[in-house]
C-alpha cells in the first residue's frame, strides 16, 4: 500500500443503526487497513478532510428518504472542494432505489442492496491497487452465514439493536423492506448469546432487537413459532437479560397475534417493555386491501385486544394520505383510532405517507389532507391518542406547494 487511508462513515440519527453494523463489519473483518472514524456533523467531516491532505480518504454516506436532498447537497459539496482527493461512496435504502441520482450529485460509487460482502470487496482491492472499479453502481455478492456478520462494534463501544432478522414475508406495497431484502435472514439464540455476552462485560444487559415484522422469528406461516420464542427469551432472561421485544424498531403483524393468543403471555412473562407497537397503517378497509396488507380491522381489534388484556399498552402505526386515499377513508381512520383508545386505550403514531424508491407505490402520489382532518389529528394529539412526526412529514412531502409531494 503506497498510501495511508482513512475511512469516515458520516452518521446521522437516523442511519446511526447501518453505521454501528457497518463499523462493526469493518472492525472485524479489515481491522489493519484503515483509520476508520465516525463523524456526526457535516462540519466536524469537512473539518477533517480538509486537515489530512496527506491521506486518501473514503467517505461513506448510508441515504435513506429522509434528508436525503440535504445529503446528497453534502456529497456535492464535498466533491466540488475536494474533488479527487477524496473517494465518497454511498449505500442504504435510496442508494438502491436512486443510484444515478448520487453519482449524478458526485458520489464515486453506489452499492445497491445487501453490501456486506461487496464493501469488504471493494475495501481489499482499493487497500491494495488504489483504484475504483470501471463499474460505479455496484451490486451485491452473495451474504455469507448471517450469523458470521457482528451485530455492533462493541470494541468502540457503539451498541445498536441485534438485526435478528432480514426482509419480511408480507409485501406492503409502501414498504421498502420485503423489495430490498428479498431473501429472509435469520439469526440464530446462540448468536444473540454470544454477543450479549460481549454486552454482559460491558456492564450492559439490556437487549433490543430488530425484526421488521416482530413475532415473525423462525416462523414461516402466519402465526408465531412459540416453542423457539419461548426457549429465546427464557434462555436470555436466565442469563440475566433485560429484554425488548415486539416494540421500537420491530412492530408486530396484527394476525401473528389473532392466529397464536397465548404469545401475548410469553412476552409478558419474559420482556421488560410494556409497550407494543402493532402494524395497522389504515382504518379504512378499502385502504388496507388497496395497500396489500394481508390482515382486517376485526383482526387488529382482536390483537390490541390480546395484548390488552396481558396489561401492554399497545401503540398501533397509522398512516395517512395513501395514494387513492379519500376524505371518507381518512374519517373511517380517525374514527377506528378513536374506538380503540375509547375501549382498549390504545395510542396512534401516526405517519404521513412518503414515497420509497423500490416499492410499488414509488410512482403514486400522496394524496393531501383536509383541514378538517388536520384538527381532528391536532385535537387528538392533544388529547394524548396520537403522537408521531405526522406534520413534520406532511411539510417534508409537499413543502409549501401541494402539487410538489
Ligand atoms: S409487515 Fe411491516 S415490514 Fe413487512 S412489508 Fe408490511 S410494513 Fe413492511
Amino acid at each position: 500500500m503506497a498510501k495511508k487511508i482513512r475511512f469516515f462513515f458520516r452518521r446521522t440519527n437516523l442511519n446511526r443503526y447501518t453505521i454501528t453494523y457497518l463499523t462493526a463489519l469493518l472492525d472485524e473483518h479489515l481491522p489493519d487497513f484503515f483509520e476508520l472514524k465516525i463523524v456526526d456533523g457535516f462540519g466536524e467531516l469537512y473539518k477533517e478532510l480538509s486537515l489530512n491532505s496527506e491521506f486518501i480518504s473514503v467517505v461513506g454516506y448510508s441515504l435513506g428518504v429522509w434528508e436525503f436532498k440535504k445529503h446528497l447537497e453534502e456529497i456535492s459539496q464535498l466533491k466540488r472542494s475536494f474533488k479527487d482527493k477524496v473517494i465518497i461512496i454511498s449505500g442504504g435504502p435510496q442508494a438502491s432505489g436512486l443510484p444515478e441520482e448520487i453519482l449524478d450529485r458526485g458520489a464515486d460509487l453506489v452499492f445497491i442492496g445487501e453490501a456486506e460482502e461487496s464493501l469488504l470487496s471493494f475495501l481489499k482491492d482499493f487497500y491494495h491497487s488504489l483504484e475504483l472499479p470501471s463499474e460505479r453502481i455496484i451490486k451485491p455478492q452473495p451474504l455469507q452465514d448471517f450469523n458470521s456478520y457482528p451485530p455492533f462494534a462493541y470494541k468502540r463501544g457503539i451498541f445498536s439493536p441485534i438485526e435478528l432478522r432480514r426482509g419480511c414475508e408480507n409485501k406492503c406495497f409502501f414498504c421498502q423492506t420485503p423489495y430490498l431484502f428479498p431473501q429472509i435472514r435469520e439469526r440464530d439464540l446462540d448468536y444473540v448469546k454470544k454477543y450479549a455476552n460481549l454486552l454482559k462485560e460491558q456492564g450492559k444487559k439490556d437487549l433490543f432487537f430488530l425484526l421488521p415484522d416482530g413475532l415473525s422469528y423462525k416462523q414461516k406461516n402466519k402465526g408465531v413459532n412459540i416453542t423457539y420464542l419461548e426457549k429465546f427469551l427464557k434462555e436470555l432472561s436466565e442469563e440475566g437479560f433485560n429484554l425488548c421485544w415486539g416494540y421500537f424498531p420491530s412492530e408486530v403483524f396484527p394476525t401473528r397475534v389473532v392466529n397464536t393468543p397465548q404469545v401475548a403471555k410469553v412476552l409478558k412473562k419474559y420482556v421488560q417493555n410494556k409497550k407494543i407497537s402493532l402494524g395497522c397503517q389504515t382504518g379504512s378497509p378499502r385502504i388496507l386491501e388497496l395497500i396489500n396488507r394481508d390482515h382486517t380491522l376485526e383482526d387488529v381489534r382482536k390483537a390490541v385486544k390480546v395484548l390488552r388484556e396481558e396489561g401492554f399498552q399497545v401503540i398501533v402505526d397509522i398512516i395517512l394520505g395513501f395514494p387513492q386515499e379519500e376524505l371518507s377513508d381518512r374519517w373511517q381512520t380517525l374514527n377506528f383510532i378513536k374506538d380503540l383508545a375509547q375501549n382498549y386505550q390504545a395510542k396512534f403514531n401516526l405517519h404521513y405517507f412518503i414515497r420509497l424508491p423500490q416499492t410499488p407505490f414509488f410512482k403514486l402520489k400522496p394524496t393531501p389532507i383536509e383541514e378538517e382532518i388536520k384538527d381532528e389529528i391536532y385535537s387528538l394529539m392533544k388529547k394524548g391518542i396520537a403522537f408521531g412526526n405526522f406534520f413534520k412529514q406532511l411539510k417534508t412531502a409537499f413543502g409549501n406547494n401541494k402539487n410538489e409531494a
